[in-house]
C-alpha cells in the first residue's frame, strides 16, 4: 500500500446546541485532498501548546476558511463591521505556521488562510472590504459555493501562473475581508479588478507556499486548473516522506 501524505487541516468552530459543539471544516477540503492522493486529517483549536506537536504528525499544513482573524493579531482596534473572532483559534494558528516553517512543510493557506500566514508573518488585514475599499466589487458571494464570480489576473513567473497555465482566471468568492499591508516575505501573484489581493506566495521559502483568497477546494471537482493547485501540494507533501 502506498503510504499518503497526511494532510494537517485547521478547522473553524460550530455550536449547534449545549450537546453539540465541535470544530469544522468543509467537506470539500476533505474530499480534494483525498482526490489527489493525501490523507486529510483535522486538526482542532484546544491548547497553543499542541500546535508544534501536532504538525509534527503531518508531511503538510493546509490553513482552512473561516472567522475573522481578531485584529489584536496585528495591533489593530476592531472595526464597526468585524465579523466574529476567535482568538485561541488564531494563536493555535500561528503557532502551526511558525511549526511548519521550522520543518520546512508545504503550506496551503485558503481564505482565512491567506490572511493568516500574512499575520503570522507581519503584514496587515482590510477588516471589512465594502466600508473601506471604495468601489470594490462584490467578494461575498451568495450563488452557490462552486460557481466563479469574478475575475482575478496572476502574475506571469508565479508558481501560481505555472500551475493554473492562465493569464486571468474565473474564482469563486466568500470573503469580506482580505490582506492589506503585505508582509515582506510575501509576493501578491493574483488581483481582482477592484485591486484586492487575491493569491500570494512566499519568495524564498524551499517549499510550496500559496495563499489563495478564494476557495478552489469547492471549484476542484468541475474546473480542473483549481484541482492541479492540490495536485502539487499533495505533490510536494509526499515528497517530506520519499526521498
Ligand atoms: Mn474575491
Amino acid at each position: 500500500m502506498t503510504k499518503r501524505p497526511v494532510i494537517g487541516i485547521t478547522s473553524a468552530y460550530v455550536f449547534h446546541n449545549k450537546f453539540m459543539e465541535g470544530v469544522y471544516t468543509h467537506h470539500d477540503y476533505h474530499k480534494t485532498i483525498a482526490k489527489n492522493g493525501g490523507l486529510p486529517i483535522i486538526l482542532p483549536f484546544v491548547q497553543e501548546e499542541l500546535a508544534e506537536e501536532m504538525v509534527e504528525q503531518c508531511d503538510a499544513i493546509l490553513l482552512s476558511g473561516g472567522e475573522d482573524v481578531d485584529p489584536s493579531m496585528y495591533n489593530q482596534d476592531p472595526h464597526q463591521k468585524l465579523g466574529a473572532t476567535i482568538p485561541l483559534r488564531d494563536k493555535v494558528e500561528l503557532n502551526i505556521v511558525k511549526a511548519a516553517m521550522k520543518r520546512n512543510l508545504p503550506i496551503f493557506a485558503i481564505c482565512r488562510g491567506i490572511q493568516l500566514v500574512n499575520v503570522a508573518l507581519g503584514g496587515t488585514l482590510i477588516q471589512d472590504i465594502p466600508s473601506v475599499v471604495k468601489d470594490s466589487i462584490k467578494h461575498s458571494q451568495t450563488v452557490d459555493r462552486s460557481w466563479d464570480t469574478h475575475w482575478v489576473t496572476v502574475e506571469q513567473n508565479s508558481r501560481l501562473a505555472n500551475i493554473v497555465g492562465e493569464a486571468a482566471v474565473r474564482v469563486n468568492s466568500l470573503h469580506h475581508q482580505a490582506i492589506d499591508r503585505v508582509a515582506d516575505d510575501l509576493a501578491v501573484v493574483a488581483q481582482s479588478a477592484d485591486g484586492i489581493i487575491e493569491a500570494v506566495e512566499h519568495k524564498n521559502y524551499q517549499n510550496f507556499f500559496l495563499g489563495i483568497q478564494w476557495h478552489p477546494e469547492s471549484m476542484a471537482a468541475t474546473d480542473e486548473k483549481m484541482n492541479r493547485l492540490f495536485a502539487e501540494f499533495v505533490k510536494s507533501a509526499k515528497k517530506q516522506f520519499v526521498q
